[in-house]
């Protein structure tokens, strides 16, 4: 009999404890316990989790504890060979059975499943119902299936796979065992199918909150693409993301400029050879590169979790795929950026297409292809799709909240009136000055050409271009020709498209939509209705709250070498480096900096097996470093809040310290008034110095120290205090050495 079927009621402390001794974690999310439990008590059930939601912990906590087998259904090879090292590095025992392994492995790891070694089986679905699979199954006897990505059962998802379909049969091989659906797809349609298709009974439905507050978004009127995208990498130096394209094209160009500009990218779409593409997808997981531009092709499988931004260099066509893009950013939890270039030249792009699916429909149908969908069928498509691009057109023209819109349409409330992490909310959208003044002179060209021109001819005659067109037609004789010849043409085109979202213009269907004046536009050019058009922010983007607080205390020197050092141990071990720590545990280790390994043990991601056997190369890596700049170790965290996962906004301690040095208080009132000790205030002052960028720090060192180290650290450079420190013959403490270090980088 087994065990789990003997009436044992399962404690949550027993999931901790679990939970704690693998992975190192010491609270649950959202939802885990109750998927857990449901797992562990044999209920089916289908738990929707937002991407990073941490569901995998769901199906790998059940098995574990009751001591047998359980296996997980997960559509790609990759994502099963990841997760399956990732357990294995944690001292999990589980295996894959898939067609990338050779015969010998396949029926040793068989056997060894056979005599129930493994907690977790990975199987591909077409392989699972063959017959030697299903007898194998049938000897361990296996408790429960977890069915990882199940929207991929859909018709009606984003991700429909034929094999998943095959699923539907796993009730009746075997009719004891418990079926656990696990999701991010958040459309009540799919969920049901999800549940009819499974044969699910009485299944919990587990639901989460779908909101990522620690995703930033932004969401900005697109005028030179490139030039807006290299502004974004130099936020994020040296960092993951990816850049989604519309098209193939667009993203083999894109990746080639980012390569001229020296960043390591390459592209990534569904016409690259499979061989290419599974390189460039190791090369990014092995942080060999940093920036993947890619079409949609490009994500299911990347679980990189330190992906710390997204770019979209068009509007991607339905707020699901936005959601599943974007979505791909901070799954360590850690703050990450997704900015959206919008223009509604996108919207006219996506219109041709959807257009065309449809004529590819009607000839399809006409040819009696059995495929062909039916006349209503088409129309249907048709008509669902173009109401999903018009629901992301909204989301990208309302200067609304972000956060809000979003969790609304997947049908949550949002009950914070500012999220503190988008565009709109942190008040970073900049309005054009003299806008209806602006738009007054884009109508009355429209109105002057007649009405039968496009974005492209207007542009033209307003910034008094010479072509062969405008002579022909005479324009360059209009009183709009060169009028707005200060404006860049691409900045103008991307005015007129915001004219035509509002309603303001309006356009005959097309590639090239021909722009026609309405009611509206007669209102704007005599002076009836005022105008507000928005453009790029000059001065570039603040940096939240929370992305502060999540570097507050972290020695950045150390957090990157501590990058390097994952690095090595990951190519060492054969592994992508995330599958090592995460970077929220390597943050955790650069901010408490522990000196044993015991101290090592208690930072939250490390559990025993990692302790064990990287525990010495880790400490070793933080003793030395610690000791050559001078950087106090075993730093007690100063707030506990820290070493928790509630919600990163509000960090009292730094946002209260950072008001105080604005005001020039200096570090001893600082310290007494927070109750810290001197050095954790010293470290809020760096802190402070790097993200605040003061003129000057007069009021922290005084100018002939400042001078002093200045002059050193011209000769050895800024990156490490030591040599500064011997230099001055130890007459400067390293606190303010680093102080001024960190004052003279933010100039440079
Ligand atoms: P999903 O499959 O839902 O997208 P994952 O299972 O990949 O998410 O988990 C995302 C990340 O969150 C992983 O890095 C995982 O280690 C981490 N994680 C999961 N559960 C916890 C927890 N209780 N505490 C801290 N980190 C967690
Ligand atoms: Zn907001």
């Amino acid at each position: 009999m087994h065990r789990a079927d003997a009436q044992s009621a399962w404690n949550p402390s027993d999931i901790r404890e679990t939970v704690r001794r693998y992975w190192g974690f010491d609270t649950l999310r959202p939802l885990q316990e109750e998927a857990i439990l449901a797992g562990l008590q044999r209920r089916d059930s289908m738990v929707v989790l937002p991407t990073g939601g941490g569901k995998s912990l769901c199906y790998q906590v059940p098995p574990a504890l009751a001591g047998l087998t359980d296996v997980v259904v997960s559509p790609l090879i990759a994502l099963m060979k990841d997760q399956v090292d990732g357990l294995r590095q944690c001292g999990y025992p589980a295996a894959a059975l898939h067609s990338g392994l050779s015969a010998g492995i396949l029926r040793q790891t068989e056997s060894e499943i056979a005599a129930g070694q493994y907690r977790l089986v990975f199987v591909a679905p077409e392989r699972l119902l063959t017959p030697n699979i299903l007898g194998l199954l049938r000897r361990v006897r296996v408790r429960a299936f977890a069915i990882d990505e199940a929207h991929c059962i859909s018709h009606w998802g984003h991700d429909f796979r034929p094999e998943y379909r095959q699923l539907a049969a796993l009730k009746n091989h075997f009719p004891g065992v418990s079926v656990h659906a696990y999701t991010a797809t958040a459309t009540p349609r799919v969920r049901q199918d999800i549940v009819d298709q499974l044969r699910l009974q009485n299944p919990q439905v587990l639901v989460g909150v779908f909101d990522r507050p620690n995703l930033v978004y932004r969401i900005i009127p697109r005028t030179d693409v490139y030039k807006q995208t290299i502004e974004v990498l130099r936020r994020h130096k040296g960092q993951a993301g990816i850049v989604y394209c519309l098209s193939r094209r667009d993203a083999e160009e894109m990746a080639y400029f980012l390569q001229q500009s020296r960043v390591r990218a390459a592209a990534y779409h569904a016409g690259m050879p499979s061989e290419d593409r599974r390189k460039t997808q190791d090369a990014f997981a092995e942080e060999k590169l940093d920036v993947i531009s890619a079409t949609v092709a490009f994500g299911m499988g990347i679980d990189r979790s330190d992906v710390r931004f997204v770019i979209h260099a068009s509007m991607p066509k339905s707020i699901e795929h936005y959601q599943q893009e974007t979505g791909r950013a901070g799954r360590d939890g850690l703050e990450a950026e997704c900015v959206l270039f919008y223009s509604l030249a996108d919207v006219i792009r996506w219109e041709g297409l959807i257009a065309k699916t449809a004529e590819d429909a009607d000839a399809a149908r006409r040819n009696r292809e059995p495929e062909a969908p039916e006349q209503d069928r088409a129309g249907e498509i048709i008509a669902s799709m173009t109401h999903l691009l018009r629901q992301m057109q909204q989301l990208c023209s309302r200067p609304e909240c972000r956060h809000k819109m979003l969790s609304e349409y997947f049908g949550q409330a949002y009950a914070a009136a500012s999220c503190g992490a988008c565009d709109v909310c942190l008040e970073e959208m900049e309005g054009l000055a003299e806008a209806t003044v602006a738009a007054q002179k884009i109508l009355s060209c429209v109105a002057k050409v007649r009405e039968r021109f496009g974005a492209g001819h207007v542009v033209d005659v307003l910034v008094g271009a010479n072509t062969q067109r405008i002579r022909s037609y005479g324009h360059d004789q209009l009183s709009t020709y060169g009028l707005m010849k200060e404006v860049d043409k691409k900045t103008l085109a991307n005015l007129i498209y915001q004219l035509l979202d509002q309603g303001l213009l309006d356009r005959e269907s097309g590639e090239y939509p021909i722009l026609k004046l309405n009611s509206a536009s007669w209102e704007v050019m005599r002076g009836r209705r005022q105008v507000r058009l928005i453009q790029p922010k000059a001065a570039g983007v603040k940096r939240t709250q929370a992305e502060e607080a999540e570097w507050e205390g972290v020695d950045r020197g150390l957090f990157e070498s501590l990058r390097e050092l994952r690095r090595e141990i990951a190519a060492e071990h054969g592994i992508p480096a995330y599958l090592v720590f995460g970077d929220a545990t390597l943050r955790a280790l650069a901010r408490s900096r522990p000196s044993s390994i015991e101290a090592f043990l208690q930072v939250r991601g490390v559990g025993q097996r990692k302790a064990t056997e990287m525990g010495d190369r880790f400490v070793g890596h933080i003793v030395a470093y610690c000791r050559e700049h001078g950087v106090p170790m075993e730093a007690t965290t100063p707030d506990d809040d820290l070493a928790s996962e509630q919600p990163k906004h509000h960090r009292p301690s730094l946002h209260a310290a950072f008001g105080m040095f604005d005001e020039g208080r200096s570090i001893e009132e600082v310290a007494r008034k927070l109750r810290r000790a001197r050095s954790t205030t010293m470290q809020y002052l760096a802190d402070y110095i790097q993200h605040r960028r003061p003129a000057e720090i007069d009021a922290w060192v005084d100018q002939p120290t400042y001078r002093q180290v200045a002059q050193v650290a011209g000769e050895v450079g800024t990156k490490i205090l030591r040599p500064i420190f011997e230099k001055l013959g130890g007459t400067i403490p390293y606190d303010t050495i680093r102080l001024v270090a960190r004052h003279l980088e933010i100039r440079e």
